[in-house]
């Protein structure tokens, strides 16, 4: 069921009127459509994209008041002031309120005038408000900060937990959950704890544009360095994440030889120190900070220029986030991932430290189960590091420490402070309760094993990935829709054969048509373009066509006839490379619309140099399009090729194939094979690979990974003909 036009101009007036927003951002648009429908919703965005308006716009729309369940009390009155000073009916249940204040907003929800009610999540294990608010008309249930439901989470809250019965008991309104960060997991644990029916999942707003991703592969210690070396001289302010205490000390020494004005920061450092690495960098007096991830939490220094990881991190989740500290203000800055695939032993290290076996734990419990049944006070007071000296040589004392936390969960075990030491002390709950006896579930420990196990494996596909890193990321986060990001170092590292960097004539070409496409297009009240014209429309306006179809208004802008000297031909191959290099995008559908990207905006406006893109059939650089391979029939294929390349039904199917492949194996389709190979098979039609071998483009990878497949296409194809 669609919106009526009706409930969307409805929409749009209270966002206005009441938000003072021009327009909904694409996914808070998606999520707020979903709301509206009625469905079950998760939605899933970055801190500060935007997630409120996803639950307080629908609010106003719908009858009946919107429960929001929120875990950050302290930020609660702050949502309600605000709503309240946009003359919106709001109010808010938490414990750090007064009871006047509670009676007058349960006074309020009981006239049924408040139109959203924050609440926070351990009010509803309260009878007396449970029967005041069932009594209400509840529109909506918005879970915000979602992912408190999951144990998985790093946030779990059991309070979450009563949720799903909530919903129910209070008639089953439509549920919205948010959040900013969920695994796979999480999103499951979500949609099962909240009953979600069928839910709408949206993924929005990750993308960062102003990011340039890098990953470079480093033989070693010297090889980082140098890139270090470039990174700094280039964009001076960031920081470098290392795995350990060590490479922290490494790299700091090495910054402070180059002359940086660097500080170093690692949780073996003591309070002060780190402190005052902290305020140093904060307040732009040290211009690098090295660091482990334990530097980062709650840092918002905005200019932070470049973001490096000395090596490679645990997760691409943790490295997105590490990473997403660079350029907070929105101007251009670069993150960098040194690569030996050696370090990955050091996660490895980590996994098992976070991972320890069902037999480590047994024997940690059995030790302090001999030392305190021994010890007179009955505890024993004894460091992490000595009871893994005391387990064996080779004990990962990391993993004993897991251990231990494992125990206290168990309550097998409880630890406290000694005033005076840094060394706690541990006594076990009850000294005849064997280990078999007591409450772990190895099913839970082997599955959370092989979760982290994954998100390492998933970030060395990162590392070793051949496509668009921005897009990358996207997609593994479930971010649908996403393009190539074209200042990445796999985007920029533009596909072989036909793309050129451009210069001359043709930068000066291109940005002729860019501006073409800039002026004919129509401005939105908040001043950002609106397309309003098809390709060829636009494309008759820069030739100057003197076309009765071409308006006044085309005919009327200053761009009109800027490119007279192209022919119809060139032009149109200048579009199709503008929209492979992501300068223009068209807006799909039957009669697609075409605008500029910001990409393409600041390629116009000469900010951005060094744009690389296909030259074929329109610039200076082009090259004889003839595959030398063929020999005797290479002007026959060329007279194929050159027939205006038509897009044939076997074309289009090769092409479809080959997305497969690139996905697959993770690469960019023209990695896999060129559009000129693809309209070379389409046209020669061979049948087996030894054959299609003969086409340029294809070699002994191909031959065993790509042409079978492609092959495959061309038999069935002739076969149906
Ligand atoms: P989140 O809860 O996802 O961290 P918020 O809901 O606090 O994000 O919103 C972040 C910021 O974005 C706020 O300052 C908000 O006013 C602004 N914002 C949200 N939606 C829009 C919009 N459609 N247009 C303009 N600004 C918006
Ligand atoms: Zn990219």
């Amino acid at each position: 069921m669609d919106m009526s036009e009706e409930e969307l101009n409805r929409m749009t007036q209270v966002l206005h009127e009441r938000f003072g927003y021009s327009a909904l951002r694409p996914g808070q648009e998606t999520v707020v459509e979903a709301v509206l429908e009625g469905r079950d919703t998760l939605a899933i965005m970055p801190t500060g994209g935007g997630k409120s308006l996803c639950y307080q716009l629908p609010a106003l729309c719908m009858e009946g008041v919107t429960v929001v369940v929120s875990p950050l009390i302290a930020l609660m009155k702050d949502q309600v002031d605000g709503l309240r000073a946009k003359g919106i009916e709001a109010g808010a249940v938490n414990s750090a309120q007064g009871i006047e204040e509670y009676r007058r907003v349960m006074q309020e929800l009981r006239t049924g005038k408040l139109k959203i009610i924050y609440v926070a999540p351990e009010r509803f294990a309260q009878d007396r408000f449970m029967s005041q608010l069932t009594e209400c008309h509840v529109a909506l249930l918005a879970v915000d900060e979602a992912h408190c439901l999951s144990q998985w989470g790093h946030d779990f809250r059991p309070e979450y937990l009563r949720l799903g019965r909530v919903r129910e008991q209070l008639g089953n309104p439509p549920v919205i959950a948010l959040t900013a960060t969920a695994t796979k997991v999480v999103r499951e644990d979500i949609v099962t704890a909240l009953r979600l029916k069928e839910p709408a999942v949206i993924v929005s707003g990750f993308a960062r544009s102003n990011l340039h991703f890098r990953i470079s592969h480093c033989e070693g210690k010297k090889e980082k360095f140098l890139r270090i070396r470039r990174t700094v001289a280039e964009w001076k302010k960031g920081i470098i994440y290392c795995s350990t205490r060590k490479n922290v000390m490494n790299v700091y020494s090495e910054l402070k030889e180059m002359g940086a004005n660097a500080v170093a920061y690692h949780a073996g450092m003591t309070d002060e120190e780190r402190e005052f690495s902290q305020n140093a960098f904060i307040s732009g007096q040290a211009d690098i900070v090295v660091a482990t991830n334990a530097f980062g939490m709650g840092i918002d220094r905005p200019d932070v220029r470049f973001v490096v990881h000395y090596e490679i991190p645990g997760s691409v989740e943790a490295y997105y986030q590490e990473a997403g500290r660079a350029g907070r203000d929105g101007k251009e800055a670069c993150c960098e991932l040194l690569f030996n695939h050696a370090d990955l032993k050091t996660q490895e290290f980590f996994y098992e430290g976070s991972n320890p076996s069902l037999s480590l734990i047994r024997s940690l419990y059995n030790l302090l189960v001999l030392l305190c049944g021994s010890s007179p006070s009955g505890e024993v007071q004894l460091s992490v590091d000595e009871m893994a000296a005391r387990l064996g040589r080779d004990v990962n004392p990391m993993g004993v420490g897991t251990g231990l936390s494992v125990l206290m969960r168990a309550g097998a075990i409880s630890r406290t402070d000694v005033p005076g030491s840094k060394t706690k002390s541990t006594r076990v709950s009850s000294l005849d309760v064997p280990f078999a006896a007591l409450e772990i579930d190895s099913s839970i420990l082997n599955e959370k094993a092989a979760r982290d196990h994954r998100k390492i494996e998933a970030i060395t596909r990162y590392a070793y990935s051949g496509c668009c890193r921005q897009k990358w990321i996207l997609d593994y986060f479930g971010e649908t829709g996403s393009k190539p990001c074209g200042q990445c170092d796999i985007c920029l590292a533009a596909p072989p054969e036909d793309v050129h960097e451009l210069s001359g004539t043709s930068l000066n070409i291109l940005r002729k048509a860019l501006s073409g496409v800039a002026r004919a297009s129509g401005r939105n009240p908040d001043g950002t373009r609106r397309p309003i014209y098809g390709r060829s429309k636009i494309m008759d306006m820069l030739r100057g066509a003197k076309k009765a179809t071409l308006n006044s208004h085309l005919r009327g802008l200053s761009t009109y006839g800027i490119l007279a000297e192209l022919t119809d031909q060139q032009l149109r191959a200048l579009f199709r490379a503008m929209q492979d290099a992501g300068l223009v995008e068209s807006s799909g559908g039957d009669m697609p619309l075409i605008s500029l990207t910001d990409l393409g905006d600041r390629v116009m406006k000469g900010k951005l140099e060094n744009i690389s893109m296909s030259t074929r059939g329109w610039g200076e650089e082009k090259k004889a399009g003839v595959p030398q391979k063929l020999g005797a029939s290479s002007r026959a294929l060329s007279a194929i090729l050159s027939s205006a390349q038509e897009k044939t039904a076997l074309y289009r199917e090769l092409v479809a194939t080959r997305m497969e492949l690139a996905r697959q194996f993770h690469l960019p389709p023209y990695r896999i094979a060129s559009n000129d190979s693809l309209h070379a098979l389409a046209s020669l039609r061979p049948t087996t690979v030894q054959g299609a071998l003969r086409i340029k483009g294809f070699g002994a990878w191909s031959c065993e990974h790509v042409l079978p497949a492609l092959v495959a296409v061309i038999q069935a194809f002739c076969e149906e003909e």
